[in-house]
Order: C-alpha cells, then structure tokens, then sequence
C-alpha cells in the first residue's frame, strides 16, 4: 500500500455541487486542497485512505459549491446604498449618483466603499467580482487587504471627474494601475467602458485595440434601457449594438452588462461572437429597466452569467437573491415554471461568469486542478428543513445568511460565518464619516 499523500485540507461535506458536470449533486464525496489547488474530487472512504490531511473541515449539514462570481458590480457605491430610491435610471444617476460621485469620489472613498462591498459579498459566498469604477489602484488595494479575487475595471467615460480628464486619461490611467498590480495572484484587470451613450467611436476604437494586444476582457452596460436605444437611433443612426459590432467591439467577447432590450437577431449576433450576458434582475427591476430575455438567450447558445450591479441600485450585493431573481423572473416573463431552474442558475452564478472573465481553467467549478475557491453553506436551519434538492434550495430557500465557510485559493476567509479580517471595526467608523459627508451634499442640492 502507497503511504498517504500530504494534503494541507479535506472538506467532507454532506453535499457536493460541482457546476462541472452540471445538474450533479455529489453526496458522501470530500475535496482535497494543497497549495491553494483543488487536488481530487472523490468519495469520503477513499479521501480517508489515499491523502493525508493537515487540516480537515467536516460539515455535516451543508452543501459546498464553488465560490459565486459576481459578473457585474460597482464595488464602491456601497457607500451610496440607499442615497437615492425609486427613481428611473437617467433621473437616479443625473440627479443623484453623478452629483454625489463629483462631490465625493476620491481614492478613500473607493478605498472605503470597496472594503465595505468586499467584505459583504464574502459574507454572501462570492469569491470573484468583476468590478466597474473609478480609482482602479483603491479598489485593487482594498480587494487585495481582504483577499477577495476581482477583475478591476478600467473604466473609460468622455466626460471629466475628480479621478480623469477625458477618456484618454482615464485608459492611461488604468493600465498604470494593471502595471503596479501585476503579479498580485487574486486580481486581474478588464476594460470597462461605461455605455455606448458615454463613450465616443474613437475610445472605442482605441479599447478594441488595445483588448487584442493585452488580451484583456471588456465589460460594459449594453442597452439598458429603450431610451438608450431610441437616442442611440437618434444620434448616430444605429442601436447601441449595432455601432459596437461596426466597431469591433463584439470581436473582444465583450460582457454586456444588462441587456435587456434585444431583439432576437440581436441574441444570435451576440452568441456567434462568443459574448456574454452579465443579467442583473434586481438593478433592472428596481430601476423599471424591464426583464432580459435570458430563456430565448440561453436557448440560443448566448452565455448568461449573474451580477448584482452597485449597492446604490439594488441595494445588497447578493448572488442568491440575483439567482432567485433570475429565476423568477424568467418565468413570469415567458409563463412557463420550467425557464432557468435552479441548476440553470447556479451555473450562471459560477461557472458562466468565470468563463466569461476568460478565468474557466481557474475558477467556476469544484474540478480537480482548479483554485480552491469555495463556499460552504448550512441547509440545518428550520427554514431550509427537509431538504430533497440542494440544488433547490440555494436558489428558493436558502440565504446569504446560510453562509458558514468561505476558501479563497484555499484559504479561509469566512470560518463558522466568521470573517478573517481583523479591521472589520475602525472601516464602519470611517463609513459613518462618509455618511455624514454624503448626507450633508444630499442636503444642500
Ligand atoms: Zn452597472
């Protein structure tokens, strides 16, 4: 008999959803970790007899997935939760976000926000964000000090701020930040143009360009809402989609955020250029934008992944409350209970924004060979029993709250719900200065 192999952690949950094969739900089966690396996949008797744990973590009422990708969020708007309700987008940003951001954004305030917004999506399972916004450097920083895998934005927009003068500043900018933080393991970078209404033909041009030669992603809003569509006619003669694909912007495997207004030519175009969709259901419902029509989407080959959008237009960065939303949704809108069930949904939650971040051979799935990026999660609770589905259960019933364990590369970041960064208490004093600074310039408008 071979003498066991070292390994630094066995996980022996009571459930296994892999993602990869999808629809599976793996009972008796443990996950072996060295070096941050998921080592095997394999039955509990057969973990015990071949590896050698360091540290073994047995959770005998929960189901472990892989850690949730948020394919779309404004980490640092956190600070904005709630500044700002029912109002319809163009009216919730001219009057409310823009002006906030003018008076306030600065390298502390994203500094700040981000930790805030870090530190409650780790609570809620998510290991991975796909970030949009500015003070790229701050929000790396703060991703980084707790050890939160993200995708920093380097944002373009034509119009002037505190942090840019114009859009080529703004892309001078975030590729000085991808230089300083290259190396740093857990960030990546993607450009992220705002929307088609905020950025000119000639950026989009230069971003195209420079995609292909870093093989970078790019992330943007895309036909949001009609209005968007109806000026786009207006203004330059073309829906939004239309324009980006004239410039090459669909040749990048662009991730479209939103798109909830295309028509069915437009779904097929995307899916023939590898594009993927970033739906965010609670932003779009929140704002009135409407539904986006992800049965026909993934009927169509067209990869559907899930975001939460900013705090300021949702208002909780929560993976499960967009995969129940996304779930929903999709039904009420088509009348029929079988669209995006929940094994359709936890895959748009993991394995598709991971795919659609370029980052499939990293993260996404419990897969031999992949990062240890998971999340373990408690069915025991009263309001999560009998439990016949896991799966089910993530989706409809289960929380945030059901959170217990959170690896990231292996390493604890949430143990029995606890966090793992110890300067959880001296943030919430600098968040309630900032309140106090915001509420004042939400006064005196
Ligand atoms: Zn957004």
């Amino acid at each position: 008999m071979h003498p066991a192999e070292p390994v630094d952690l066995l996980i022996t949950p009571r459930w296994l959803i892999p993602v990869e094969p999808h629809a599976v739900t793996l009972e008796d089966h443990a996950v072996a970790v060295r070096n941050g690396r998921i080592v095997a996949v394999c039955p509990v008797a057969e973990a015990e007899t071949r590896f050698a744990p360091a540290e073994r973590t047995d959770l005998p009422d929960h189901v472990l997935i892989p850690g949730l990708v948020n394919l779309h969020t404004h980490a640092a708007m956190s600070l904005m939760r709630g500044i700002a309700d029912d109002l319809p987008l163009m009216r919730w940003l001219q009057e409310a976000i823009w002006p906030a951001e003018a008076k306030h954004a600065s390298a502390d305030f994203v500094r700040d926000g981000t930790l805030l917004a870090a530190i409650e999506m780790l609570h809620g399972g998510i290991t991975c964000a796909n970030d949009m916004y500015f003070y790229p450097d701050a929000a790396a920083d703060a991703f980084s000090q707790v050890g939160m895998r993200a995708v920093i934005g380097m944002t373009v927009i034509e119009f002037p701020t505190g942090y840019a003068a114009d859009a080529e500043d703004y892309l001078r900018k975030g590729l000085a930040a991808r230089d300083r933080w290259r190396g740093e393991g857990l960030l990546r970078f993607a450009f992220a143009p705002h929307a088609p209404y905020t950025v000119s033909d000639a950026s989009f041009e230069r971003i195209v360009q420079l995609a292909h030669e870093l093989g970078c992603p790019v992330h943007m809003h895309l036909h949001e809402t009609t209005h968007e569509i109806t000026e786009s006619i207006a203004t330059c003669g073309q829906r939004p989609l239309a324009r980006l694909e004239r410039l090459g912007l669909l040749d990048t495997d662009l991730i479209a955020v939103h798109a909830v207004h295309l028509d069915l030519h437009e779904i097929e175009t995307l899916a023939a250029h590898n594009c993927s969709i970033a739906h965010c259901p609670t932003s779009n419902m929140k704002l009135a934008s409407g539904a986006a029509p992800i049965k026909a989407m993934v009927a169509r080959g067209l990869r559907v992944a899930l975001g939460t959008d900013g705090a300021a237009s949702n208002n909780r960065l929560d993976m499960f409350q967009e995969m129940r939303h996304a779930a929903l949704l999709a039904k009420v809108t088509t009348g029929d209970a079988s669209a995006f069930d929940a094994h359709e949904a936890l895959r748009s939650a993991t394995l598709a924004g991971a795919t659609a971040l370029r980052m499939d051979n990293e993260i996404g799935s419990i897969v031999a060979g992949k990062a240890a990026d998971l999340v373990a999660v408690s069915l025991a609770s009263p309001e999560c029993s009998p439990c016949f589905s896991p799966a089910s259960h993530l989706v409809y019933a289960a929380g945030r709250e059901h959170v217990t364990h959170v690896w990231i590369d292996g390493k604890p970041r949430i143990r029995d719900n606890t966090l793992l960064w110890q300067h959880n208490k001296e943030l919430l004093q600098r968040v309630r200065v900032w309140q106090t600074f915001l509420k004042e310039s939400a006064s005196s408008q």
